[in-house]
């Protein structure tokens, strides 16, 4: 299989997984007033990390990786994110009032082991640091 038709199904699969950890979001019900504080990362103080395959799945649908505009990501717009359905797990796990750290892990692992699956490196990075 060539590499562009590996990296169509990897996606593929991991639209899945985000799918199902959003199934297991939806029933935490975590409330969101969509307020976008949580995509100020100089406000929030926070970090973004993102597996290897999370990047690669960002640049190819954008043409490009994210990226902070006075602290703010790229993703937003107003207040919303225009990426919503290709965004990472760790922007569908954290909220303000709760962070999903259990269902965060299991679909991080799933993940992983898609990455090894279709025999891509590790990377656990800074989704704002290339
Ligand atoms: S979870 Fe984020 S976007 Fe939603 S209300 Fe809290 S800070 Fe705002
Ligand atoms: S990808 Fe979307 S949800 Fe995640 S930090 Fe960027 S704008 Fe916010």
């Amino acid at each position: 299989m060539d590499q562009s038709k590996c990296f169509l199904s990897a996606f593929e699969e991991l639209r899945q997984i985000y799918a199902a950890a959003d199934r297991e979001i939806a029933a935490a019900s975590a409330q969101c007033q969509q307020c976008g504080g949580c995509c100020n990362f100089d406000r929030n103080g926070m970090r973004l990390y993102i597996y290897a395959l999370e990047r690669i799945h960002l640049e190819f649908i954008c043409g490009k990786g994210l990226e902070l505009c006075h602290g703010v990501c790229s993703g937003q717009n107003q207040t919303l994110c225009h990426i919503h359905a290709i965004r990472p797990l760790g922007c569908r796990t954290q909220f303000c009032t709760i962070t999903l750290q259990e269902i965060y892990e299991k679909y991080a692992q799933k993940i992983r082991a898609l990455e090894q699956k279709y025999k891509i490196d590790y990377d656990y990075s800074n989704a704002f640091e290339t």
